[in-house]
């Protein structure tokens, strides 16, 4: 059976950066899980899909939706998004939508799918719950609020000048709260889960800090 490190945790944690670099030095391949929720978000945005469209509507649109993950770079419909996917307004509208399960049930499959034939490195919100709750080792990632808001705030100014640090911070504590509080696959802390407050630790020091429980447990 191939391995699965599974990480979870809010906006902000270092998942992305951390499961990207422990996927380079396992040589493992990395999954992220967000970037397909991101992707699905998309289509219904581009749609003009409203929060309140039935289930039924949505299902029909995804049975003729193709989302592919592959060498970091994110495809709809066969079309690379990569970069469009990483806007304040994709982030907003993809919480809404990801609470969703036929949003959830439809990328489930995919997930899954992708460690078939891999050993992975996975990131997102439900990956050590849901997905892959028997995955080989498991983390969850966190920082405090401000920690977390500061980071996206960084990460984002570079394309939106006009970003404000404060909208930034009551984004991720909305989005995080609609992401742990949803009933489907909320943002929680799993049984067997390693949880890392990185709000200290730098990108290097939480990487070897998760090595050093990788080895420990091997
Ligand atoms: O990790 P990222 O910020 O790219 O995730 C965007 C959104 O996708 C999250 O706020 C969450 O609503 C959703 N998501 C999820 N389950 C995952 C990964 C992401 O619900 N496994």
């Amino acid at each position: 059976m191939k391995k699965v490190i599974a990480i979870d945790g809010p906006s902000g944690s270092g998942k992305s950066t951390i499961a990207k670099l422990l996927a380079k030095k396992t040589g493992y391949t990395f999954l992220d899980s967000g970037a397909l929720y991101r992707a699905t978000a998309l289509k219904l945005l581009n749609l003009d899909i409203k929060e309140d469209t039935p289930d039924r509507i949505i299902e029909t649109i995804l049975n003729n939706t193709k989302i592919s993950y592959n060498n970091g770079r994110v495809f709809l419909d066969d079309k690379d998004i990569s970069e469009k996917i990483r806007t304040p307004e994709v982030d907003r509208y993809t919480s809404i939508f990801s609470s969703r399960s036929c949003v959830r049930d439809f990328l489930l499959h995919i997930q899954r799918e992708f460690s078939s034939n891999n050993d992975i490195v996975t990131e997102g919100r439900d990956m050590t719950t849901i997905v892959f709750p028997k995955a080989w080792r498991k983390f969850f990632l966190t920082a405090s609020d401000r920690t977390r808001a500061m980071r996206r705030y960084n990460q984002l100014k570079v394309a939106f000048s006009d970003i404000r640090y404060e909208d930034i911070l009551n984004d991720i504590i909305e989005r995080d709260e609609r992401d742990s509080k949803r009933s489907i696959s909320p943002l929680k802390v799993g049984e067997g889960v390693i949880v890392i407050d990185n709000s200290e630790l730098t990108v290097e020091a939480t990487i070897q800090k998760m090595l050093d429980e990788i080895g420990a447990i091997k």
